[in-house]
């Protein structure tokens, strides 16, 4: 039973991979070896276990055209003409067909994605236990902070039927809440001298949470009047004095010279900011805290909150694959076979029609762009793509970039050098979203957590799916039923400054093969639950959604040099509309947010509009 339950595929993935990574580089792989069978034939890909997110077979054309490798469409390959065409088909790239059609409801319309999915980052994870569906996030977790939207987003969400309303009945907090579930900490002997997970963060009274961990009288002492106390630990400064300061220190480094905790309390601390930022409290300012408390410390000092604070419920089960989905329902119906929208969250789109011969929307997945090119008559633009190892052509008379900004300069090699630069400044994040089929929670329980934060192990954050039923979909509330476990793992390099940690946590993620993830997960599991726990026997299927690209790049004060304007910041440079060719992707906002996306295409599609009337 249990490890003999891990689907073949798991199994297979994990020690191919584990192969590949000792004994063949990916470049070997990629020039040396005929094209692999990739996921991209399986007739569903969110129900694909093993490594997911940035799966192989997704990115090795990219990386050999950044490594100098050319493609050509040759006389045989395939020539297509349509309005437009898209490359990239998360939400950006997908609400840009979205808006360009309904400017046009006649356009056709090509959109590419090198993965096997659509959705980009808002990627669905699908298992069946126990004759049911479970169904997960492996990526874009929530809609979050909905009031903040643009009104361009709200109005799309509206149109694609989100509700936001439901929400507030279907994310149920007292499914976790009646069995006395909080969030707890794991504080590992390596850093803290023993390893003991403490439930009651958050909600036991501060004193009692800090006599059960193995923290010093003073570290406890410290922990309590962060939380309790409401300090100007700036006192005689005001308040554009203490924004510059605070712009300008770190929260690690609040904390120990301004607030003066004691050192101990940063082992607790570094990692609570990784999974929200991708980076540990060495590594972004204060200020940050001020504008959006979830760390303690400001309050006193500074709060000058950045957007209005709302309830983190409004979370679909497979997160904002939702969207992505009501997009490709919208876009292509006959692929989607769902009378409305609610209808969408479990039909089972047919992946053979997203691009059907003849259909006004055709989505081509697993085919990546390789060159975008105004052409020379200002005719429209012509976008060469690897499918298979095929490279293929089309000519169209728009042309969307809604992939990542790293990749334009080598697709579109004409830009002005300070364009290019503006593209290449934002560093993506990467980061690590990992779901685990369990076959029942019971462990959980008795530990008395449905959340447990490690601020020094391989998966920061650990907890148990949000307890959303919607749209006939129904979460798991007996601690006997089938539940995903969501493990989130960012790679923390405090010793690299700046965005070049990102770089760094990007060749370590492609490096780690799926075994070695598995392995630590379930070692992991087992150090922090204790004897109640066995792997073995409780888990069920793993997918690791892999995101060496992760989260957009974000400013950071602590870095980035003051711009004179907003027209100088690197990403507004970037995104200038080159001839016919505009540039949507959350990176050109830098902005990690799904509505960013929209916004973003929805001024790309604008832009290409306004330079069609002139
Ligand atoms: C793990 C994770 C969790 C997140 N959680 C949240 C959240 O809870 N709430 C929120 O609002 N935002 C969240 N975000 C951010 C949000 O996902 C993004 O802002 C948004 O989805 C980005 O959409 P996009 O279309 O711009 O980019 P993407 O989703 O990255 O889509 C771009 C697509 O273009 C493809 N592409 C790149 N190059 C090429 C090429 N040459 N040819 C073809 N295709 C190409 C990419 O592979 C990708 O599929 C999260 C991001 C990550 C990574």
């Amino acid at each position: 039973m249990g490890r003999r339950e891990i689907t073949r595929r798991d199994f297979l993935n994990g020690t191919r991979i584990a192969l590949t990574g000792a004994a063949l580089s990916p470049w070997v792989e990629l020039f040396g070896a005929p094209a692999p069978a990739f996921a991209a034939n399986d007739p569903f890909p969110p129900a694909l276990t093993g490594m997911r997110g940035s799966h192989d077979g997704s990115w090795e054309v990219a990386h050999a055209l950044v490594a100098g490798r050319r493609f050509e469409a040759g006389a045989a390959a395939r020539h297509e003409s349509v309005d437009l065409v898209v490359v990239g088909a998360g939400i950006s790239g997908l609400a840009a067909a979205w808006f360009y059609r309904k400017a046009r409801p006649g356009a056709r319309i090509l959109i590419l994605d090198n993965h096997d999915d659509f959705g980009g980052h808002a990627k669905r994870n699908e298992f069946e236990a126990a004759g049911r569906t479970l169904i997960g996030y492996g990526g874009t977790e929530s809609i979050d902070g909905p009031a903040s939207y643009s009104a361009v987003a709200k109005e799309l969400l509206r149109e694609l039927g989100v509700d936001l309303e439901v929400f507030h009945q279907a994310f149920d907090a007292s499914v976790y809440e009646s069995l006395g579930l909080s969030v707890g900490v794991f504080f590992d002997r390596e850093s803290f001298g023993v390893d003991r997970l403490v439930a009651g963060y958050g909600s036991l009274p501060w004193p009692e949470f800090a006599a059960r961990t193995p923290l010093s009288a003073r570290a406890c002492a410290d922990l309590v009047r962060l939380h309790t106390e409401s300090r100007d630990y700036l006192p005689g400064l005001s308040r554009d004095e203490k924004v510059a300061l605070l712009e300008k220190t770190s929260y690690e480094d609040f904390l120990l010279r301004h607030a003066r905790v004691d050192p101990e309390l940063l082992r607790l601390y570094r990692g609570m900011s990784l999974e929200y930022l991708a980076l540990g409290a060495d590594s972004f300012p204060a200020y940050w805290i001020s504008q959006e408390p979830f760390l303690p410390g400001l309050e006193g000092t500074l709060v000058e909150r950045a957007r209005p604070e709302e309830p983190y419920i409004f979370h679909f089960p497979d997160g904002n694959a939702s969207i992505a989905r009501r997009l490709v329902w919208s876009l292509v119906p006959s692929a989607v076979a769902a009378r409305s929208a609610e209808a969408v969250l479990l039909a089972r789109p047919s992946y053979g029609l997203l691009d059907a011969e003849g259909a006004p929307v055709r989505i081509r997945l697993s085919s990546t762009a390789v060159a975008a090119r105004n052409a020379a008559d200002g005719a429209g633009v012509d976008v060469t793509y690897v499918r298979d190892g095929v490279v293929g052509s089309v000519r169209a008379r728009d042309c969307v970039l809604a992939c990542w900004n790293s990749v334009i300069p080598y697709l579109c090699p004409e830009l002005p050098d300070r364009q290019k630069r503006g593209l290449a400044y934002g560093v993506k994040a990467p980061l690590v979203y990992v779901n685990a089929l369990l076959r029942g929670w019971r462990a959980f329980v008795d530990a008395g957590v449905q959340e447990i934060y490690a601020p020094n192990e391989t998966y920061s954050f650990v907890r148990l799916d949000f307890p959303v039923s919607l749209d006939g979909y129904r979460a798991p509330k007996s601690p006997d039923e089938p539940i995903l476990l969501h493990l989130v793992h960012v790679p923390h390099h405090p010793e690299t400054p700046g965005a070049e940690q990102w770089r760094a946590g990007r060749r370590a993620l492609l490096a780690t093969s799926f075994a070695s993830y598995e392995a630590k997960l379930r070692e992991q599991l087992g150090r922090m639950l204790g004897p109640g726990f066995d792997g073995d026997e409780a888990i069920l299927a793993i997918t690791l959604n892999r995101w060496p690209h992760g989260y957009a790049y974000q400013p950071n004060t602590l870095w980035d040099p003051p711009w004179a304007s907003e027209a100088e910041r690197p990403w507004v440079v970037g995104r200038q509309r080159f001839g016919r060719i505009a540039i949507a992707n959350a990176d050109a906002a830098a902005n990690a947010y799904t509505d960013a996306a929209i916004d973003q295409a929805h001024r790309a599609v604008g832009e290409l509009l306004a330079g069609a009337s002139r």
